[in-house]
C-alpha cells in the first residue's frame, strides 16, 4: 500500500536512516563537479505485491557509470539497498533514486582518495513527463556527444538536459528534444523517442542518446525496428511518443521545430494506445514477459 506520508527512510552507506537526517557538506566533490552517477527506477503494486521493474538492468547501467568514475559498485549491495528502502517505506508504486557520489575532499579534479557514498531515496510521485500528452520543442543545444560524455546517467551530464528544459519552458513548452548537426533526432531530456507511421513502429536510435531500458522493453514487446530517424521523418510520422522509466509511454501532442516549422499530431492512435497498454500490463505483472522482468520487494 502507498504510505500515507512522504517516504520516511532512505538508504545511506549501508543503513536505513530518517530522510530528514541526511545532509551533504558543502565540500562534497559531486556537488562541485557532478562526480556521481544515478538511476531512475520504478516499483509497481502488482497482484503479488510490490515489484521493481528491470532492477538488474538499471543497476548494471549504474555499475558501468560508477566504474567509469573509478568507484567500486556492488550490484548485490545496491539491490539490497533498493529493496530494503522500499520495504521500510512500505511502498507499492514508487519512483526509486539510487545515487553514488564522491564526497568530502579537496577542490582538485582527481577523484582518487575521495570517499564514495551510496544513497537510495524513493518517492511516490512522478517526475518528468507523467504520461499526459506533451508539447515538445526542439532545443538549440546539442546533446552531450558520446565522444565527450558517454550516454550513462552521470550526474554532471544532466546539466545538458537542464539547459534544454529551461530553454523550451521559457517558450511555453513542456519538454525539449535534441537534434544533431545532421538533423537527426536524438532524444528528449529524460526519455527516448519512437515514431509510428502506417502502423509501423520505429525506435529512434542515436549514439548520443541514453540506451533506455524502457526503449529496450518496448522493442522486445512490440518488435519495433531500431534505426536513426531524421527530423523530416519525425515531423512526417503519424504519431510520436517518448518513453522512459518515469515517462512510461508519453504521447507527444506537438513538436515545435523553429519559427515556422513543426507539427501537431492527432490524438493517440489505436497503435499508440496498445503500446501504452501493453507496457502498463507488463510493469504491473500482467503479461507473459512480466515474470522475468519483475523483482518482488
Ligand atoms: N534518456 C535520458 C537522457 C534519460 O535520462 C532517461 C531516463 N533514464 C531515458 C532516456 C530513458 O531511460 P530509461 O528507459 O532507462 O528510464
Amino acid at each position: 500500500a502507498e504510505p500515507a506520508t512522504a517516504p520516511q527512510k532512505l538508504w545511506y552507506d549501508g543503513e536505513l536512516v530518517d530522510t530528514g537526517r541526511l545532509q551533504a557538506t558543502v565540500h562534497t566533490h559531486a556537488l562541485h563537479y557532478g562526480s556521481g552517477v544515478f538511476e531512475g527506477i520504478r516499483a509497481y503494486a502488482t497482484k503479488r505485491g510490490a515489484a521493481v521493474f528491470r532492477l538488474p538492468e538499471h543497476l548494471e547501467r549504474m555499475r558501468k557509470g560508477a566504474e567509469l568514475l573509478g568507484m567500486t559498485f556492488d550490484v548485490a549491495e545496491a539491490t539490497e539497498a533498493v529493496l530494503a528502502t522500499l520495504r521500510a517505506n512500505r511502498q507499492g508504486d514508487a519512483y526509486i533514486r539510487p545515487l553514488a557520489w564522491y564526497g568530502d575532499g579537496s577542490f582538485g579534479l582527481d577523484v582518487a582518495g575521495h570517499p564514495q557514498h551510496l544513497m537510495v531515496a524513493t518517492s511516490s510521485t512522478n517526475v518528468h513527463l507523467n504520461g499526459n500528452r506533451t508539447r515538445v520543442s526542439v532545443s538549440s543545444w546539442r546533446r552531450n556527444p558520446a565522444s565527450a560524455l558517454p550516454p550513462l546517467k552521470l550526474c554532471g551530464a544532466y546539466v545538458n538536459s537542464i539547459l534544454a528544459k529551461r530553454e523550451v519552458k521559457a517558450r511555453g513548452f513542456d519538454e525539449a528534444m535534441f537534434v544533431d548537426d545532421d538533423d537527426f533526432a536524438v532524444e528528449c531530456t529524460g526519455a527516448n523517442l519512437f515514431v509510428v507511421r502506417d502502423g509501423r513502429v520505429t525506435a529512434v536510435e542515436h549514439r548520443d542518446a541514453l540506451p533506455g531500458i524502457t526503449r529496450d522493453t518496448l522493442i522486445r514487446l512490440i518488435g519495433a525496428e531500431s534505426r536513426p530517424v531524421s527530423m523530416e521523418e519525425l515531423l512526417d510520422a503519424d504519431e510520436v511518443f517518448a518513453c522512459g522509466t518515469a515517462a512510461e509511454v508519453t504521447p507527444i501532442a506537438e513538436i515545435h521545430a523553429g519559427e515556422n516549422a513543426g507539427r501537431a499530431y492527432a490524438a493517440q492512435s489505436p497503435v499508440g494506445r496498445e503500446i501504452a497498454d501493453v507496457y502498463a500490463r507488463t510493469v504491473r505483472g500482467d503479461s507473459a514477459w512480466s515474470a522475468s522482468w519483475l523483482t518482488e520487494v
